[in-house]
């Protein structure tokens, strides 16, 4: 069974964007039961005379525009969302509801310590919560996001040799890692070592051991890495970095196909940050809140951004800002509170053994769209998969159709597009990542529309090339999309009120 996208698009069926039209009004007001004020002696020269052209509008109008909108999106809760790298897993609804309740939802920052004992015991416990899972010994919740959370690790690292006396200059880099990491790394001040992986996408231990010496201040691993492989000599990683006096920095991003299994600390990481946007089920995407808790060994607890989290002696909690050796604030107050409470409410839901079945389901349902599609698209590594598995589009570039078509495609049958065109080290990528939050019927759908994606590519190139059909608008110039966006209705540079037609050809809306 296919399951098709039905929204019927005829661009000629105009309902438009621009809805505004003289004199209506979303709003009615009791009368003035206060004495008026003139303007412009409260304000002076800033007191406007008008308001400009804003749109006028009634409210069905106004809920029906926006209600329309939001169909017009794809999200987790139409359907799977399998963008590799990302953990699109479902979010229950019971973490919104425990970091809405009140006493959370509305805690200030400024409050005082006296009457947020409730809001720093949450912190405490997911502190220690996550340093079990990670097998760390301490932990900064401040980073505010995965690209944050490494800065923040590799400012450790560094002021931990400074401590040493030496910053030293390089950092070691594997070609499979998350583009983040090499940006991280010239950001802190350091050179790139480039390592090369070898034929099964793993880190080439022997070419890493030439490559370590006293100049290189740590390594920066992805485990399990873009690809989705495990690091099966990470001990032997581990063991010759340190050798040399140098940190393992991980890249934590892809712990959704760890936690409950094994644990970073255990295997020879020093610092690592967590994504909990993804692992620990906080709804992301779109620019949304994220949050990149860094955790790591004991060496580098005075080095911890402030301030830090304490026990006073009367057993309260409290915030402690006199760290001499601390790298220093990395972000406002302390991090993003909201995403700490869905955090702890989602580990608590899952408790141990819950959290090592997620694990586990993760990585079947990944090994079953594997198994499934191996021979449909081209496998380019035969490693082993974890949470995520990589194709190629080699098998379909035969017939002029690439990753980004086949991604197009799959909007028209209701998906949304896996990870395309990364990790840079395969030609053609197609990353997925189902997660554990799809049944077997989803998982079943998804293979079924890939494998038909993958017929057409042969038969009938042109309609893969040319996707998507059955969407509102086909392809669009996300480059400019992306670097000048454009997030919120402007009225037209005209002096008269314009006539109610401006039909912008990405904004046509039909119902
Ligand atoms: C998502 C991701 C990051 C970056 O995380 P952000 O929260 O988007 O900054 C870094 N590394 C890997 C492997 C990732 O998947």
């Amino acid at each position: 069974m296919i399951r098709k996208v039905s929204q019927h698009v005829n661009q000629n069926e105009g309902l438009i964007f621009e809805k505004s039209s003289p004199g209506k009004k979303a709003y009615r007001l009791p009368p003035l039961d206060v004495p008026e004020i003139d303007p412009g002696k409260l304000l002076g020269e800033h007191a406007r005379e008008d308001l400009g052209l804003m749109p006028e509008i009634s409210e069905i109008e106004i809920i029906r525009h926006f209600t329309r909108l939001s169909t017009w999106n794809y999200a987790i809760d139409l359907g799977m969302y399998p963008l590799g790298s990302c953990t699109m897993k479902y979010n229950a609804r019971v973490n919104e509801f425990v970091a809405r309740l009140e006493g959370l939802g509305n805690a200030h920052p400024y409050q005082p310590e006296k009457i947020s004992q409730g809001a720093l015991a949450i912190l405490k416990l997911l502190s220690e919560c996550l340093c079990e899972i990670t097998g760390m010994e301490t932990i900064t919740l401040q980073p505010a996001a995965g690209a944050h959370g490494e800065f923040t690790g590799i400012l450790l690292i560094r002021a931990y040799h400074e401590s040493k006396g030496n910053p030293r200059r390089k950092i070691i880099i594997p070609d499979s890692a998350h583009g983040t990491n090499p940006a991280t790394a010239a950001i802190c001040g350091y050179e790139i070592i480039n390592l090369k992986s070898n034929s099964e996408g793993m880190v080439d231990v022997s070419l890493l051991a030439q490559l370590v010496d006293d100049t290189v201040a740590g390594m920066m691993l992805t485990n399990p890495s873009t690809i989705g492989v495990f690091e099966k000599d990470i001990h032997r990683i581990a063991d010759l970095l340190h050798d040399k006096g140098a940190m393992l920095y991980m890249d934590g991003a892809n712990m959704n196909a760890l936690v409950g299994k094994t644990r970073p600390g255990d295997f020879g990481v020093d610092v690592m940050h967590l994504n909990l946007h993804k692992t620990f089920s906080t709804p992301h995407g779109g620019g949304g809140p994220g949050s990149g808790p860094v955790a790591c060994k004991k060496v580098f607890d005075s080095f911890l951004p402030t301030p830090v989290l304490t026990t006073r002696p009367d057993g309260k909690l409290g915030f402690e800002y006199n760290r001499p050796q601390s790298i220093g604030r990395v972000r406002a107050f302390y991090g993003n509170f909201g995403m700490f409470v869905r955090a702890l409410a989602y580990i608590f839901a899952n408790g141990p053994d819950g959290l090592r079945q997620t694990t586990e389901d993760a990585v079947l349902n990944a090994n079953y769209i594997r198994k499934k599609l191996e021979g449909a698209y081209e496998l380019p590594y035969k490693t082993g998969s974890m949470h995520e598995v990589v194709f190629s589009d080699r098998l379909q570039t035969q017939n002029g159709v690439k990753t980004g078509d086949i991604a197009k495609r799959l909007i028209d049958y209701g998906f949304h597009p896996y990870t395309t065109s990364f990790p840079l080290i395969v030609p053609g990528a197609l990353m997925i990542e189902p997660t554990e939050s799809e049944s077997k019927e989803e998982l079943d759908l998804f293979i079924d529309a890939m494998k038909s994606i993958a017929r057409e590519a042969q038969e009938d190139p042109q309609l893969v090339v040319s996707a998507p059909h059955n969407t509102r608008v086909a392809r669009l110039d996300e480059t400019t999309a992306a670097r000048k966006p454009t997030l919120r209705w402007r009225p037209e540079q005209s002096e008269a009120r314009r006539p109610a037609a401006v039909v912008k050809p990405e904004l046509v809306e039909t119902r």
